[in-house]
């Protein structure tokens, strides 16, 4: 019985993380496509749109080739299987098939097993489940292309709110301070810089991402995790340079490292 329940979790969980692949590949385009209509219609133009006029959404087109965009069959969808069948190339036009697929899925399914080992599958464990989900989309968005998208960030700030109602890591009050003072500490930090220097440190997305890590950790966290996120972001980021001078010219995603370091906060928050 326990051999079944731990097959049917860790399959759930890739079939999770292989949804997650294409939530993170296609809602910026599905936001970029909502923008230029939006500017259509306020700027009264027609033929803004760039893109082709099909149903775009999370479900359609079926799943296909970015590149030559023929369709998968079900064997070429199977994830983690897959990317490891067809190595690593489109069964059709033969491009690379990126890494990031595969390691969604697996790091969906690593994290996952360790918040259920961390607190257990009860509702605690299943809010924290929900964090770790949503930070590893954000992660993946903004590394690719430097957005946080407030359909994820917006609910799951709610969320943390709402989950501290059941003090399930932080009390209500902690919850609000740390999401409020989370937001203006970065919004002045990044203004006062923008001011000395006339260069925008960071995104208005990296605010409200630290505000919702702020909700769902509390006041007394948001030091540690910008401590954390700062150090690693800086590490990674001089590594890209020693690496390849040119690698920084469009600057560096924060909401990466927001997210990494809140997530190991929240991994330490069983053992408190
Ligand atoms: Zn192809």
């Amino acid at each position: 019985m326990e051999y079944f329940l731990i097959s049917s979790i860790t399959l759930f969980l890739i079939l999770l993380g292989s949804f997650f692949t294409v939530l993170i590949y296609r809602l910026p385009l599905i936001l970029k496509r909502q923008w230029i209509k939006d500017s259509e219609f306020f700027l009264n133009q027609k033929n803004l749109i760039l893109f082709p006029k099909k149903d775009f959404n999370i479900f359609l087109p079926f799943s296909h080739c970015p590149n030559c965009l023929q369709h998968l069959t079900i064997i070429q969808k199977i994830p983690l299987f897959s990317y490891f069948f067809l190595k690593r190339k489109c069964a059709y036009c033969q491009v690379s098939i990126s890494f990031c697929y595969p390691l969604i899925e697996i790091l969906t399914l690593i994290s996952s097993l360790i918040v259920i080992e961390r607190f257990g599958m009860n509702l605690q464990g299943l809010a924290a489940l929900i964090l770790t989900w949503g930070l590893l989309v954000l992660a993946f968005i903004d590394f690719k292309h430097q957005l946080l998208p407030d359909i994820i960030i917006f609910p799951l700030l709610w969320c943390g709110l709402i989950s501290s109602i059941c003090k399930f890591f932080v009390s209500s009050e902690a919850a609000i301070l740390g999401a409020c003072l989370a937001y203006l500490f970065l919004y002045l930090l990044a203004k006062c810089y923008q001011l000395l220097t006339k260069v925008e440190p960071m995104g208005e997305g990296d605010f409200k991402c630290f505000a919702l890590l702020g909700a769902w950790l509390g006041i007394k966290a948001l030091p540690c995790i910008l401590l954390i996120a700062t150090v690693t972001g800086s590490l990674v980021g001089v590594v890209c340079y020693l690496y390849d001078k040119n690698s920084l010219r469009e600057g560096i995603a924060f909401g990466p490292y927001l997210a990494l370091s809140g997530w190991i906060i929240l991994i330490s928050q069983a053992y408190l």
